[in-house]
């Protein structure tokens, strides 16, 4: 279909949304579908309110005020939007329109030369190819698609001689759907997030630093359906304001995508402290590690959520062996989900940037992880040596003293209200 940038505005009624897998969810299509409107529904609130319209695997969107249709500024609401909304294969914008050969044929040759204008205008002189393409659900319309589809090769190229047709990979493409009570054109197709729709799979957890990796992580979860709330950990005051602010503000354009979830901070540091003062120095970063998977294991269970999510990478960096991996999940007593253990660097930074999380990340702030941090921490670990450092810490009122700190951080304002979790 014909790529966004060069498209010219065109005054459309309506939006066409097809969904992504849930177009093969048998009995849950509904709930599915009820997720995905109610997000779209979130996500375009800029554009005014729509009524929609639902048929097998489509959505219908039409303004619902007195608007007759779209502005450019809502066309450039949908191009921002529309790649990150998760359950949604692509949306085009177009006019909803009698089923009737009549009014199919005037919308098409009315809005068609604006279309064949603006690619002359962005690809000058290069070979302007032409395609139909007509799907038509209403077998009782009295032409079949291919009758209809040569019918405005005919008329279009009668029109712009310099166009010759390709079905394949043509650069001006005309989509026609033919419904019992509508017909549908189009000249685009925006490609949305795939998926599933956010928070139909239920809630998780997700561990969330400042670094490039976790706020990938956590979209990933959302692009399979997982509402995602958020727990981070600090050393105030060895780590300064800024490391919590930062990721508030991650979790601030985590929640664009999402209906907002919540962000917990917890104070690392009693922990930190004893780890530092009572074990070896090359465990520690395992042995802050594991504290982390028992605060966050308990916090799921307080929040109702299923699983905790972190962005491990396999190999990433010289601590993030399997053998380390295996040692610090094995203090959770939650599942631990990895959506990012087989990613490459390039890939993550490339959804990073998509998502708009990659210049939040970029800012240089400690991390708590880095508080007494030990110049040769182990890169192999094994569970019987962890487990005999840790006789000699108190877990029990470790993991206390640090639940006591928890707070809800609001992302909108950094302003922090106690958790009583403890
Ligand atoms: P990221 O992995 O997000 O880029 P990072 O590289 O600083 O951050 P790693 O050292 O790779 O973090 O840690 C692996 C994972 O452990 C992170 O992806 C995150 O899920 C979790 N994690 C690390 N530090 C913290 C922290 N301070 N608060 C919450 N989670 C953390
Ligand atoms: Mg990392």
């Amino acid at each position: 279909m014909n790529e966004s940038p060069w498209q010219p505005y065109l005054p459309y009624n309506a939006l066409l949304c097809r969904y992504d897998e849930i177009g093969t969810k048998g009995k849950n299509r509904h709930a599915f579908e009820k997720r995905l409107w109610s997000e779209l529904r979130r996500r375009l609130a800029p554009m005014g309110e729509f009524s929609l319209i639902t048929e097998r695997g489509r959505i219908f969107l039409l303004p619902k005020d007195e608007k007759a249709h779209f502005s450019e500024e809502d066309l450039l609401c949908l191009r921002h939007e529309v790649p990150l909304i998760s359950g949604l294969a692509s949306l085009s914008p177009g006019f909803v329109l009698q089923p009737e050969l009549a009014a199919i044929e005037s919308c098409v040759m009315t809005h068609f030369p604006a279309l064949h204008a603006a690619f002359r205008r962005h690809h000058g002189e290069a070979p302007c190819t032409y395609a139909m393409r007509c799907r038509r659900s209403d077998k009782g319309f009295p032409m079949s698609s291919q009758e209809i589809e040569i019918y405005f090769a005919g008329k279009l190229c009668q029109q712009f001689p310099d166009m010759t047709i390709d079905l394949r990979q043509a650069k001006l493409q005309v989509g026609l759907e033919i419904r019992q009570n509508l017909a549908f054109v189009f000249f685009e197709r925006i490609a949305g997030a795939g998926g599933l729709p956010s928070g139909i799979s239920g809630n998780v957890l997700a561990l969330l630093s400042g670094g490039f990796d976790s706020p990938v992580a956590c979209y990933q979860m959302m692009r399979r359906g997982c509402q995602v709330n958020y727990i981070t950990f600090h050393s105030s005051p060895y780590t300064p304001p800024a490391t919590l602010t930062k990721v508030a503000d991650i979790a601030r354009r985590l929640n664009s995508m999402q209906n907002p979830g919540k962000l917990l901070a917890v104070n690392l540091l009693p922990a930190q402290k004893a780890i530092r003062d009572l074990c070896s120095s090359r465990f520690r970063t395992v042995l802050y590690r594991r504290m982390m998977m028992r605060i966050a294991s308990q916090v799921a269970y307080k929040l109702g959520d299923r699983a905790l999510v972190s962005g491990d990478n396999l190999g990433q960096v010289a601590s993030q062996t399997l053998e380390n991996l295996a040692v610090i999940e094995e203090a959770g007593t939650m599942m631990l989900l990895r959506p990012l253990i087989c990613a490459d660097k390039w890939q993550i930074m490339k959804t990073a940037e998509k998502i708009g999380t990659w210049e939040l990340s970029s800012q240089d702030v400690p991390d708590s992880c880095t508080v007494f941090a030990p110049p040769d921490p182990a890169t192999k670990t094994h569970l019987p040596k962890i487990k005999q450092e840790e006789k000699a810490l108190d877990l029990e009122l470790l993991l206390q003293q640090c639940l006591q700190s928890t707070c809800f951080i609001d992302p909108q304002d950094y302003s922090e209200t106690p958790a009583e979790f403890v």
